[in-house]
């Protein structure tokens, strides 16, 4: 389970101080798999960027699985994000001198698992994400919605028990979105996985138990959707 107490943001900019967070509060329960949504600028990436431990809040306090992340050190952060995390950013994050397969694989190289083990599983996850036919290519041979289905594939090449997808689908057309949609429903129904994911579209609802609203720096209000939580573990 993940909580957040009261967390606030603040990014110094020379002399202005720009508030991202106001003070949010929210419990996102294992399996679940939860949406934020809200108007550009409304603070999801930032949200984001502290619950995937790639930021830290200016005031109030994360807990994941009851461990209080602030008070982790750096290495035991990073050794958590490469254990626990995966994390699909909203700008792709490729690394443009390596293939996708390369970039795919990066995750499983930095666990220390064998060469065999994450070629077999880079390969089926990027037919999963429709992308078999491109793993020997480089970023500037692909489309802007093909690096992100390689941002997703690298995401979940370590099977993380929680996915943070930044608008995954953004510059994917629909029939793409519904493919990278059913699967991550699919980690989150076989494997239990939690997702959070950010997205600015409310038909991609239909596959969430949960929209938590974000407006000015914090959850404005939540709701309910269709699919029920999995309660596997
Ligand atoms: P979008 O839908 O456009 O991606 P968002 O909801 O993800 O928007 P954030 O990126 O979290 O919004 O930004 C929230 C606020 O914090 C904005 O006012 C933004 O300009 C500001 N901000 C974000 N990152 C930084 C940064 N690194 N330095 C300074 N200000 C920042
Ligand atoms: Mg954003």
């Amino acid at each position: 389970m993940i909580e957040v107490t009261d967390v606030t943001r603040v990014y110094q900019m020379g002399l202005v101080e720009v508030q991202a967070l106001r003070g949010v509060r929210c419990r996102i329960e294992s399996g679940e798999f939860v949406g934020i949504m809200g108007p550009s600028g409304s603070g999801k990436s930032t949200l984001l960027h502290i619950l995937g431990l790639l930021d830290e809040p200016t005031t109030g306090s994360v807990t994941i699985d009851g461990i209080h992340v602030e008070a982790l050190s750096e290495e035991e952060k990073s050794d958590f994000r490469l254990n626990k995390l995966g994390y699909v950013f909203q700008d792709y994050a490729l690394v443009p001198e390596l293939s996708v397969q390369e970039n795919v694989v990066l995750p499983a190289m930095a666990r220390g698992i064998s060469p065999d083990e994450y070629l077999k599983e880079s390969e089926k996850i990027l037919n999963q994400v429709g992308l078999g036919h491109r793993i020997h290519h480089r970023q500037f041979e692909l489309s802007g919605g093909e690096q992100q289905r390689v941002a997703i594939a690298r995401a979940l090449i370590n099977r993380p028990r929680i996915l943070f997808a930044d608008e995954p689908c953004a510059n994917l057309d629909s029939n793409t979105s519904r493919t990278i949609l059913n699967l991550f429903r699919e980690l989150n129904e076989k494997f239990g996985q939690t997702i959070i994911m950010v997205t600015h579209e409310d038909w991609h609802e239909e596959y969430m138990c949960r929209v938590l609203n974000m407006k000015d720096g914090m959850i404005e209000d939540e709701k309910a959707c269709k699919m029920t939580k999995n309660n596997s573990e």
